[in-house]
């Protein structure tokens, strides 16, 4: 075994690296495991859709035994260091959702960067924002999605996000019609905590505060933008700040989520 030298250059250096690398984002290793051992324990019909490096991702087929059911797309973890998003899936599908089954059947996709959850990273293994990627196929986690809801049509899509630099919680939303449901449910879930007084910090339009435009002018880039182009009538993107406890973070996005369906 080589010895370090643990004097002089050799130890300066060490707290450089050391010092540059814990400076540049907090290192945390979340375990995938639990997630996997948690998705498992569902008994619930689940499809592998691909794997990144070594961690899988699940999509799960929910059907109703309704002849038409309203079909709603659930998607988090696009964005690794936002870990509720996942927190919130998990326990969406843990709730046992059969008496919603009466009327909808659900695709749900419970983390779509592993990689970035496990790391801690916004960004996939090769530090690109998968959000923003949706217009080309080169991004293995953007041609993944795009292949496990080809030929699917949703009414409704929900994506959850978190934001550290926001005080309260803030929506985004595109819908076909026009007719938004946005500010409706902001005010139903204010009991969970305060809307997000500050501007989103993205070029869009405000419907109310704390709603705003899943813009045209964005393409087709982010995956809300793409669904709504190609493959739902209605989406939602929720945003919590991280400055919320997990538990209160995970009842922002399933307040939502269950009031969206009560007006769907
Ligand atoms: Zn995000």
């Amino acid at each position: 075994m080589k010895k370090i030298s643990l004097s002089g250059q050799k130890l300066n250096n060490n707290i450089v690296e050391l010092t540059t690398f814990y400076s540049l984002r907090l290192y945390i290793l979340r375990d995938y495991h639990k997630v996997i051992n948690r998705l498992e324990k569902l008994n619930l019909p689940v499809n592998i859709i691909g794997v990144i490096n070594t961690y899988p991702i699940h999509q799960f087929n929910l059907k109703s035994q309704v002849v038409n059911p309203k079909h709603i797309l659930i998607t988090g973890g696009m964005h690794g260091d936002e870990p509720a998003s996942v927190e919130a899936v998990l326990q969406f599908l843990e709730r046992v959702p059969t008496q919603l089954q009466q009327q909808f059947s659900f695709t749900v996709i419970p983390c779509i960067n592993p990689y970035g959850y496990v790391h801690n990273t916004r960004e996939n293994q090769d530090g690109i924002d998968i959000n923003r990627s949706f217009e080309t196929d080169e991004v293995p986690e953007v041609t993944i999605i795009k292949e496990a809801i080809d030929n699917m049509h949703f009414l409704f899509t929900i994506d959850f996000h978190e934001d550290y630099e926001a005080k309260g919680f803030y929506l985004y939303e595109g819908k076909r019609d026009e007719q938004y449901f946005g500010p409706e449910i902001a005010d139903k879930v204010k009991i969970f905590g305060p809307i997000d007084s500050d501007d989103s910090g993205e070029d869009t339009t405000e419907i109310v505060q704390g709603v705003y435009k899943v813009a045209s002018k964005w393409g087709t880039k982010g995956l809300a933008p793409y669904l709504i182009h190609f493959h739902t009538e209605h989406v939602l993107i929720t945003e919590t700040p991280t400055v919320w406890s997990l538990k209160q973070r995970v009842n922002l996005h399933l307040g939502v989520l269950d009031t969206a369906l009560q007006m769907l």
